[in-house]
């Protein structure tokens, strides 16, 4: 598959649907200390609906290893306008939570949008680094805005790449981005176990009882932390075996790509007691990723 064209026949409905804004809304007045993010969240969902995107040319490798990511290796060519626009919005949008700035080296910003897209895209953490350097910003600043500002392509990547990623994908990183899941859904009435990307909203099913950071199979080796209040709704799958944690949703749906960060932040409590019990997750992306950016206007 080395050039896939959005199909505008299966074009989906808004990123940012009505449902979507309430729900971020109500997260918002629910748990104000979480307001900003919550803001750049409603931002890059809002970016994502941007006909730009849908535009864009993802070009994927036809030669990558069966273990990469599809987006390993790929060719995007995007508008970079409407790249700006959506680094312009974010950058706002955190400026206004943040306040009237203090430091002077700030005015200058990180003025190369496609490099922050890029970073993002890539979960570059040493190209964060070096761009916040250059702006005079907090790094965990720029790192932020940068997640979101990729968030609308990998979206746009991911609803693209949906019929190519391989059956029975065995990693248990995204077979699209290489980033670590945000969750497993136990999805429906047998509970079947999907991993869901928090980044590009990909999905791929996996075993229960099977770690998705170690492969760790053995059930006598992983457990399992539930809400002091009782539910099944949501639980913390843990492995003995190399220490790593997995949020565990029970859903009917599969969850819309606007509510797996929502969920990731409302299952934070529960987090936190895996994190006491010295429980972790991988401070690294499952894959690092080598993808070209460019805007649309240099290729040929
Ligand atoms: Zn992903
Ligand atoms: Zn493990």
């Amino acid at each position: 598959m080395p050039h896939v064209r959005p199909d505008p026949v299966l074009r989906p409905a808004r990123v940012l649907s009505d449902e979507a804004r309430a729900a971020l809304r109500e997260q918002s007045d629910r748990a104000p200390e979480w307001r900003p993010w919550l803001g750049l969240l409603e931002v890059a969902l809002d970016q994502a609906d941007r006909e730009g995107w849908r535009t864009a040319d993802i070009r994927f490798s036809t030669t990558r290893q069966v273990d990469a990511p599809l987006l390993e290796g790929a060719s995007i060519q995007v508008d970079p306008s409407t790249v700006a626009d959506a680094y312009a919005a974010l950058m706002a949008a955190a400026d206004a939570a943040a306040g009237p700035r203090t430091d002077s080296g700030a005015d200058a910003g990180p003025a190369d949008p496609l490099a922050m897209l890029g970073a993002g895209v890539r979960q570059d953490e040493a190209a964060t680094s070096h761009l916040a350097g250059r702006a005079g910003l907090p790094a965990a600043f720029v790192a932020t805005v940068s997640h979101f500002c990729a968030v609308p392509l990998l979206l746009e990547a991911a609803r693209r790449a949906e019929r190519a990623i391989p059956e029975g994908w065995r990693a248990g990183y995204c077979p699209v981005c290489g980033g670590w899941p945000t969750l497993a859904e136990l999805r429906g009435l047998e509970r079947r176990r999907v991993l869901r990307c928090g980044r590009c909203a990909a999905g791929w099913a996996r075993e229960v009882l099977h770690c998705t950071f170690c492969g760790e199979r053995d059930h006598r080796r992983q457990g399992a932390l539930v809400p002091e209040e009782g539910g099944e709704l949501v639980r913390i799958e843990t492995c003995d075996t190399c220490g790593g944690y997995m949020k565990a949703l029970t859903t009917l749906r599969p969850t819309p790509p606007w509510a797996l960060p929502l969920e990731d932040l409302r299952t934070l409590p529960l987090e936190l007691k895996a994190v006491e019990r010295g429980f972790s997750r991988p401070g690294r992306p499952g894959w690092s990723l080598s993808v070209d950016i460019v805007p649309d206007k240099e290729m040929p």
